[in-house]
C-alpha cells in the first residue's frame, strides 16, 4: 500500500471557523494537494445567530444547524472531542463519540474551539440558571416559558402564579436581549390561548451590570431598544447585578428580591478553556495569540481564529471582537493562507471593516447600524432575516429558513411545548411499572 504523503490538516471544532475554513480549503486545494479532517462533538454546525428564533418557535431547531456531512465534500468528519494537543509531535488526542481515545497526527492544526458561557460565582446560579448558547438551551427555554404558563393557568395561589410567570434574563448583550425579546413576544401572543393569564401578569426582567444594553451598537440605538422593551413592560435594570438565585429567590444589587422559576444567564462568554491548555501561546484572557495572518505566534503549523483567538484588528486596532461576522471572515482568510502555505505562496494579512450590526427585538422590530446608517423598527428586523438567509452555507437550509419565517408570518403561534422530550424514557418506565414489568 502506498503511503499518503499529502499534508494533513486537522480542524478542531466545526463551528463558524471550522466549517468556513474547511469549505475554503475544499475550494482552494485539489484532492491531491491535502487531506482535511475535522473533529467536532456534533455532526452539525450551529448557526448561533438564529437561536433567538428557535426559542420563539419561528424557526425549526433543525433549520438553525448546518449538516456537516452533507455540506463538506472532501473533509473527513470525526465526531468527538479533541482533549489535548502535543504540537511538538504534531499529534492531537481525540475522544471519539464512543470507545477509547485515539491520536491523530497532523501537519497543520486549525483551532476553532469557540467559547463557553462565562459563569460567575453567584449563589444558586449553577443550580437554577440555563445558558443561551446551544440549540438544546433554546428549545429548553421555549418549553420552559410555555410550561410555566401551563402551570400558572392551573394555579390559584397568587405567589406561586407570580413565581411561574416571572422570567429573568441576566446580560444585556445581543444574546440576552434577543432571547428575551423573542420569548416575550411568544408569551404575549400565547396569552390568547390561556384564558386566565393576562399579558400584564407576565413579568420579564432584564438585568445588566453596565449603564447600557447592546454595547455593540451606538448608544442612541441601545437607548431606543431599552425604551422599546420598557414600553412592552419589560423591567430593564441597568447598573444592576444578580447577587443570588438560591431556591429560585432572585436577589438583585438594587435591593429587589422576588421569586422566579426561570433564570437565563446570558452574561457573556469566555474562550474555551482548552485553548489555553494546549501548550500554545495564549493571552491573559485565555485566547490563542495569532499574527495578522492567523498563525499562532512562533508556532509553525498551528492556526487559530474566532472566539478562542486574539486576532489583531488591523482596521480599528486592538483585537477583533468575538462574533460570527468576524469568525467567518477570519476563517476564509485562514483557509486561503493555509492553502498558500501548502502551495508555497505568499500570505495575506486579515483585514475586515465591519459593515455594522443587525439585532432583532422580537417580531417586526429591530435595530441596526449599517455603515453610517442607524436603523430602527421594521427595516432592520427584515434586513437581519435577509442577511442570515444569504449567509447560511447551504442552499437547502436557506430555503427551509425562508419557508419557516414566511409561514410563521401567516400562522398563529404554536404554543405546544414538548417538554416531555427531555425525559423520553419516562413513559416507557411508567408503562413497565403499571404493567408490573418494572
Ligand atoms: C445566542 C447567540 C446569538 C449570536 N448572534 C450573533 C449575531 O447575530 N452576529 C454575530 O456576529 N455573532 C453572533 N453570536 C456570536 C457568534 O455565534 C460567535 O462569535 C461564533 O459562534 C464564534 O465562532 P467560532 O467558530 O469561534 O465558535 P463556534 O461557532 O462556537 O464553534 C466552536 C465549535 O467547536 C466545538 N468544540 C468545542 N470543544 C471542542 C473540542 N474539545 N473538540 C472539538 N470541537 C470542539 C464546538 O462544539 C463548536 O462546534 C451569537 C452568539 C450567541 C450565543
Amino acid at each position: 500500500m502506498t503511503r499518503d504523503t499529502r499534508p494533513h490538516v486537522l480542524i478542531v471544532g466545526g463551528g463558524y471557523v471550522g466549517l468556513y475554513t474547511a469549505l475554503r480549503l475544499e475550494r482552494r486545494l485539489g484532492a491531491h494537494e491535502a487531506r482535511v479532517t475535522m473533529v467536532n462533538p456534533e455532526n452539525f454546525m450551529l448557526y448561533q445567530s438564529l437561536l433567538p428564533e428557535v426559542a420563539s418557535g419561528t424557526l425549526a431547531p433543525s433549520h438553525a444547524v448546518v449538516p456537516l456531512r452533507r455540506t463538506l465534500k472532501r473533509t473527513r468528519l470525526l465526531a468527538g472531542r479533541v482533549t489535548g494537543l502535543d504540537h511538538r509531535r504534531r499529534t492531537a488526542t481525540v475522544q471519539p463519540y464512543e470507545g477509547e481515545p485515539g491520536e491523530v497526527v497532523y501537519d497543520h492544526v486549525v483551532i476553532g474551539l469557540g467559547s463557553v458561557t462565562k459563569v460567575l460565582p453567584v449563589p444558586g446560579l449553577v443550580q437554577r440558571a440555563v445558558g443561551f448558547t446551544t440549540v438544546t438551551e433554546a428549545i429548553f427555554l421555549r418549553n420552559q416559558v410555555l410550561s410555566r404558563m401551563e402551570a400558572a393557568e392551573a394555579l390559584t395561589d397568587e405567589a406561586a402564579r407570580r413565581r411561574a410567570l416571572t422570567f429573568v434574563f441576566v446580560g444585556g448583550g445581543y444574546s440576552g436581549v434577543e432571547a428575551l425579546a423573542e420569548l416575550e413576544d411568544l408569551a404575549r401572543d400565547a396569552c390568547r390561548y390561556f384564558p386566565s393569564i393576562a399579558p400584564r401578569e407576565l413579568r420579564w426582567v432584564l438585568v445588566e451590570v453596565t449603564d447600557r444594553i447592546l454595547p455593540i451598537v451606538d448608544r442612541d440605538l441601545a437607548e431606543y431598544a431599552t425604551r422599546l422593551l420598557r414600553e412592552r413592560g419589560v423591567d430593564v435594570y441597568l447598573e444592576t447585578s444578580l447577587e443570588s438565585a438560591e431556591d429560585g429567590v432572585i436577589v438583585l444589587s438594587n435591593g429587589e428580591r422576588f421569586e422566579a422559576d426561570t433564570l437565563c444567564w446570558a452574561a457573556g462568554v469566555s474562550p474555551d478553556p482548552l485553548a489555553a491548555g494546549m501548550g500554545l501561546p495564549a493571552d491573559d484572557m485565555g485566547r490563542l495569540v495569532v499574527d495578522e495572518c492567523l498563525r499562532v505566534r512562533h508556532t509553525p503549523g498551528a492556526w487559530a481564529a474566532g472566539d478562542c483567538a486574539a486576532v489583531p484588528d488591523l482596521i480599528e486596532g486592538g483585537t477583533c471582537p468575538p462574533s460570527a461576522q468576524y469568525a467567518v471572515r477570519e476563517a476564509r482568510r485562514l483557509g486561503d493562507n493555509l492553502a498558500a502555505v501548502i502551495r508555497g505562496r505568499e500570505l495575506t494579512p486579515f483585514r475586515h471593516r465591519s459593515p455594522g450590526e443587525l439585532i432583532t427585538l422580537g417580531r417586526h422590530r429591530g435595530v441596526a447600524r449599517l455603515l453610517r446608517l442607524r436603523l430602527r423598527g421594521f427595516l432592520p428586523w427584515y434586513l437581519r432575516r435577509l442577511y442570515h438567509i444569504a449567509r447560511i452555507p447551504s442552499p437547502l437550509r436557506k430555503l427551509e429558513v425562508w419557508l419557516d419565517w414566511t409561514s410563521a408570518l401567516a400562522k398563529p403561534r404554536d404554543v405546544v411545548h414538548l417538554g416531555s422530550e427531555e425525559h423520553p424514557r419516562e413513559p416507557f418506565h411508567e408503562a413497565a411499572e403499571r404493567t408490573g414489568a418494572g
